[in-house]
């Protein structure tokens, strides 16, 4: 059965451009709930953690330094079949192939800054949700 969590982050770019307010709106409007949620920024330490899976890809380096380059939005969202749910609300990686009224369709600039994660697996949410948030923030 799929779980009914997923994590998020605003990333760097879409908080610079201004579009913290308009992206949660977008969440809420899907019908994700917010469970956990705070304002922070990666050191480039914990941004290579977080994206260690990805640490043999040609991109690596240009998207650790990118998503310690601000702030970003966290959070924790909660909705029946999350996972799959939020990666269709997001669209694809590319924002060029994402689909018309999408977040990335709608707030991305490029495949790197792309405004939002979203995690693809019921396991990756749980991992990347514990990662930036204690049980006491999670409510
Ligand atoms: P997603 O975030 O859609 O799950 P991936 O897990 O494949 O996508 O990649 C993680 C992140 O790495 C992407 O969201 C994007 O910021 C960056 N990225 C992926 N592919 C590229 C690429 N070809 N060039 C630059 N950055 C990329």
């Amino acid at each position: 059965m799929a779980g009914n969590r997923t994590f998020t982050m605003i990333k760097p770019g879409a908080v610079r451009n201004g579009h913290i307010g308009a992206i949660l709106q977008h969440i809420n409007a899907g019908g994700f709930k917010i469970v956990a949620m705070k304002y922070t920024q990666l050191s480039a330490q914990k941004a290579g953690e977080f994206y260690a899976v990805h640490k043999e890809r040609p991109f690596y380096g240009e998207l650790v330094e990118f998503m310690s380059s601000g702030p970003i939005v966290a959070a924790i969202l909660e909705k029946d079949n999350a996972v799959e749910d939020f990666r269709t609300l997001i669209g694809a990686t590319n924002p060029a192939e994402a689909a018309e009224g999408t977040i990335r369709a709608k707030y991305a600039t490029s495949i790197g800054e792309n405004a939002v994660h979203g995690s693809d697996s019921d396991e990756n949410a749980a991992i990347e949700g514990s990662f930036h948030f204690a049980g006491t923030e999670m409510f």
